[in-house]
């Protein structure tokens, strides 16, 4: 199962979309009952970073709400194709101004550089 653009989640969001609240509900439940199933015992979060909250969104989402400072990382990939739309106004120029900070990633994730 995959969690990233899954076809009843985008389904139950399309119900959504059309007023249909009940068939976008119901459709969204099958996606949790088939996720909780699926990941009762299975690692979940994308996040390759080296950090002793891997997995616990309780935890996580807390820090990063208390911080303020951005999201989890499991939100990057939306949010970042949604910022690549923005982007494109100024034909990503603002790609010259940042630089991304250096992370330190879990060892099966690390290069030899690292
Ligand atoms: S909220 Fe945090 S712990 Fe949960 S999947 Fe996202 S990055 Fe991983």
């Amino acid at each position: 199962m995959k969690i990233e653009h899954n076809p009843k989640e985008l389904e139950a969001m399309k119900e959504f979309h059309r007023g249909n609240r009940a068939e976008g509900l119901k459709l969204q439940e099958e996606f949790a009952a088939e996720f909780r199933k699926e990941y009762a015992d299975k690692d979940h979060c994308p996040c390759k970073k080296a950090c002793r909250y891997h997995g616990n969104c309780k935890e996580c989402v807390a820090i990063h709400r208390a911080h303020q400072e951005h999201v989890p990382n499991c939100m990057r990939e939306m949010l970042n194709r949604k910022i690549r739309m923005l982007s494109e106004l100024t034909e990503h120029s603002i790609a010259s101004e940042i630089e991304p900070p250096r992370e330190v990633l879990r060892k099966e994730f690390q290069t030899i550089s690292d």
